[in-house]
């Protein structure tokens, strides 16, 4: 199974990410997004991002127009029919997921793998409103694309195993290491991560230190290069919501029960580095904490 064409659905952090080294790797790419402006905004984070790779000499300046050539954008799902693997990075909704999964298993060509790039929600169930569920798989990119290393795969109960290994081929090419995982709530990242990003939202809830003192502690005490609520900022807080409410609904454990105060800060708006605003207020030249 050759893989040429990439379609990728969702110009948001993820979307844009995936679509930059995706096409950096030399694959055409079909951007597509519902929103115009997002796809506006992508682009130009893509183009910014590249020529910062090539300012660092990360990449060579004629790389930058050339990767860019390479990225076509639509709001439509029409033009991914010929695309080789079409990867999902939409909105953690499972609802809005189906909705395209349907509509994109009507027009893409058979041979072609749906991945999505859900950080929580069940591959096999998201695959199941499909009629190509061997062709259906997750790839779990990490935030920021370009930087982190790691792609964790998950197959589906029907995933069959040249999709596996073509999916599996394709992230190495990009790059990146993968890390095989069961089709469970969270996989294995999220599984870890948000559990303790949402216990960071309660310490801060429950009065025991303030946003600096819990991110500086947790810097500087576990050796993480940014603390818990900087990363919830960085992630956005409605799809922190959305993973940890996975977690609570699908583990039925009150252990992942979200935070009232994540809940409270999403129905604000206030979703973090996407919106301008979440643990931190990112106005100015410093983030400064909201609260
Ligand atoms: P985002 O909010 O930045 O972007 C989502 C994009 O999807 C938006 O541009 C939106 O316009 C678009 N969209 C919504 N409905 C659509 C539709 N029907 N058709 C086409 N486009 C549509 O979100 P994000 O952070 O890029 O997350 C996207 C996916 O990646 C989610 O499933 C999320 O769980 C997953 N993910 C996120 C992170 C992270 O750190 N943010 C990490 C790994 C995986």
């Amino acid at each position: 199974m050759s893989i040429k064409k990439v379609g990728v659905i969702g110009a948001g952090q993820m979307g844009g990410g995936i679509a930059h080294v995706a096409a950096l790797t030399g694959y055409d790419v079909v951007l597509m997004d519902a929103q115009d402006a997002a796809l506006e905004k992508g682009l130009k984070t893509i183009e910014k991002n590249l020529s910062r790779q090539a300012e660092k000499e990360k990449i060579k300046a004629d790389d930058v127009p050339a990767t860019l050539k390479r990225i076509t954008t639509t709001s439509t799902l029409q033009d991914m029919a010929d695309c080789d693997i079409v990867i999902e990075a939409a909105t953690e909704n499972e609802s809005i997921k189906q909705k395209i999964f349907t509509e994109l298993d009507g027009l893409l060509k058979p041979s072609g793998i749906i991945a999505s790039n859900t950080s929580s929600i069940s591959i096999t169930r998201l695959a199941a409103v499909t009629k190509r569920p061997e062709k259906f798989i997750g790839m779990h990119f990490m935030n920021p694309v370009p930087i982190m290393k790691l792609v964790e795969i998950i197959n589906g109960i029907a995933t069959d195993d040249a999709t596996f290994k073509a999916t599996k081929e394709m992230a190495e090419k990009m790059g990146k290491i993968t890390a095989v995982a069961d089709d469970m709530p969270g996989f294995i990242v999220n599984r870890i991560l948000m559990p303790m990003i949402n216990e960071a939202i309660y310490t801060l809830q429950d009065g025991v230190a303030d946003v600096e003192s819990i991110d500086t502690a947790m810097m500087l005490g576990t050796a993480q290069p940014m603390g818990p609520l900087t990363l919830a900022d960085f992630i956005g807080l409605d799809t922190c919501l959305a993973i940890m409410r996975v977690l609570h609904n699908e583990l039925g454990d009150s252990k992942y029960r979200p935070c009232p105060l994540l809940v409270k800060y999403v129905a604000a708006g206030w979703l973090g580095r996407k919106t301008g605003k979440g643990f931190y207020d990112y106005s100015g030249e410093k983030p400064k904490p909201t609260k």
